[in-house]
């Protein structure tokens, strides 16, 4: 079934030169690109997407890296395009993450781990229309 999926390439990963390669291992998998653009977020934005998290002794940090820089926003569809993203990104911790992955391949830690995407079809939605309207999708 197609499905959309929203993703981030990370700042740590925009800034280390990664872009181009995890959007290629992305095309390579099959996903194809509905929407893109690079955005430098504010704070009040990157809390506002990660709002779920805010009581996680992590938030301020992580809000703090997703605001050190800009990053890739966009929007994938495929088969089973949530679950097809998740596996293409390996496991949060980068150092758990397996070779072939986009974080064993260009993430660093838990934190700064090069890639987000949507972990099922509610938070997808909500997380597209966050950084997305109609007329930026094509098809
Ligand atoms: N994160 C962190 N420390 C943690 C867990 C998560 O800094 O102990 C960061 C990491 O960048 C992760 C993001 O918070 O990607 C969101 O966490 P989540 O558990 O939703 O992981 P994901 O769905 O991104 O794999």
């Amino acid at each position: 079934m197609k499905e959309l999926t929203f993703s981030i390439v990370k700042p740590d990963a925009v800034a280390a030169g990664n872009t181009g390669n995890i959007l290629q291992m992305i095309l390579d998998a099959g996903l194809k690109i509905k929407a893109m653009k690079m955005i430098h977020m504010t704070k009040k934005q990157a809390e506002g997407f990660y709002a779920v998290h805010k009581e996680r002794p992590f938030f301020g940090e992580l809000v703090e890296f997703m605001t050190s820089g800009p990053c890739v926003v966009s929007v994938l569809e495929g088969d089973d395009a949530i679950r097809q993203y998740r596996d293409l990104m390996g496991p949060t911790n980068s150092s758990e993450a397996p070779k072939g992955t986009i974080r064993g391949e260009y993430g660093t830690d838990i934190q700064n781990n090069a890639c987000h995407g949507s972990d099922g079809p509610d938070t997808a939605k909500t997380e597209v229309a966050y950084f997305f309207n109609r007329l930026e999708m094509v098809g």
